[in-house]
């Protein structure tokens, strides 16, 4: 059976009720900041959480390793995927084309786990379970797997008006869900083929219907860089180009978080070809299933668009974000091409009084 944090903690000679956290107070100058549950923790002054396994490495110690046995995911997704017929039905009415058809479930109203003979236990250890009784009611249901396919949790998206559009499992011993991505189809690290990634399970499944290979990151503000590490392929980032219209100018939210992680992964592998595509802004349409849908998932359409849209990290930080220290974040460290020079030093320009510092990353 599968120990407690606090059982780990103590078993490792800490106690779990003054913890600080070595992230944000490594000196232990505040207060202890580190709260632990039972499966999870959360530091309340940096805001890192995340599992079991999350916490003892954070904190620099060991999982007994007897105490972790492979936890098996698949019971339970076996469970909602007898229900699938009606995570099809719900795509069609979201606008998805019929021939989308990937691995799915559905959770439907009430407890869909305990229903096909599952365990309160395994229903708590696999994150699933709420005061109420099970997590996903009137849900379709995603699997999130790692990279060699084990399943390590779920996202589940209402099929109704709900106050939570989206809900993951909560983490498990695998972690929380965001520390994975999300992909509808066999990811292979290597490939000449460019490798798409994109923000959620939504555009995830959108570029699938075009019979793109593609990684859904949930959320845009801490990527998981590590995995996108291993990479042996080309990667296109294409991320939703909402833009906000500012008194000086415009800027969209997830670009300007997204291109300063790209970049920092282009520096730790300069090998690794990063492209970005910048959508088309047409009528309303703001991420990669809008545009798919509005031209009809007409894959020629699609193909000119994105032509006209890839962007090099530099050149599309110039163009999406605004404020000159997220700007600079994004492209320090980059080569940048005559071209690109020219464009930064314009916008740069306009924005008078930034020149120097600038100058200061560059000379
Ligand atoms: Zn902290």
């Amino acid at each position: 059976m599968l120990p407690d944090l606090p059982e780990l903690l103590k078993a490792n000679g800490e106690s779990h009720k003054r913890l600080h956290c070595p992230k944000c107070d490594p000196g232990k100058q505040h207060g202890a900041s580190l709260k632990i549950y039972r499966r999870a923790f959360k530091c309340f002054r940096c805001n890192i959480s995340g599992g079991i396994l999350d916490c003892l490495e954070l904190l620099g110690l060991k999982a007994p390793q007897q105490s972790f046995p492979s936890f098996d995911m698949l019971p339970l997704w076996r469970a909602y995927q007898q229900h699938d017929s009606l995570a099809k039905e719900w795509s069609v009415s979201r606008g998805y084309p019929t021939e989308l058809d990937v691995d799915w479930g559905y959770a439907p109203e009430g407890n869909t786990l305990r229903s096909a003979g599952i365990d309160r236990k395994t229903i708590e250890l696999a994150g699933l379970a709420s005061e109420k009784g099970e997590l996903f009611s009137n849900r379709v249901v995603f699997p999130v797997k790692n990279f060699r396919g084990k399943i390590v949790g779920f996202q589940a998206r209402a099929v109704e008006d709900s106050p939570v559009k989206w809900l993951a499992s909560k983490p498990n011993i695998y972690g929380s869900i965001d520390k994975y991505f999300y992909f509808p189809q066999q990811v292979n690290l290597k490939s000449t083929e460019p490798l798409f990634l994109c923000e959620g399970v939504t555009d995830a499944l959108a570029l699938k219907v075009l019979g793109i290979e593609v990684l859904g990151s949930f959320g845009i503000q801490r990527l998981p860089l590590d995995l996108l590490l291993q990479l042996e392929r080309p990667l296109v980032a294409v991320y939703d180009c909402d833009y906000q219209d500012f008194s000086c100018g415009e800027r969209t939210k997830s670009w300007q978080y997204v291109l300063p992680q790209l970049a920092w992964l282009q520096r730790q592998r300069p090998d690794l070809k990063i492209s970005c595509w910048k959508l088309p802004t047409i009528s309303g349409a703001t991420d990669c299933f809008d545009v798919c849908k509005y031209y009809n998932w007409h894959a020629e359409s699609l193909y000119a668009h994105y032509q006209r849209g890839l962007r090099s990290i530099p050149t599309l930080a110039v163009e999406t974000i605004h404020d000159l220290q997220t700007l600079l974040e994004a492209i320090a460290g980059l080569t940048i091409t005559e071209l690109e020079s020219q464009a930064i030093e314009a916008k740069v320009l306009t924005h008078g009084g930034w020149l120097k510092t600038l100058s200061d990353y560059f000379l």
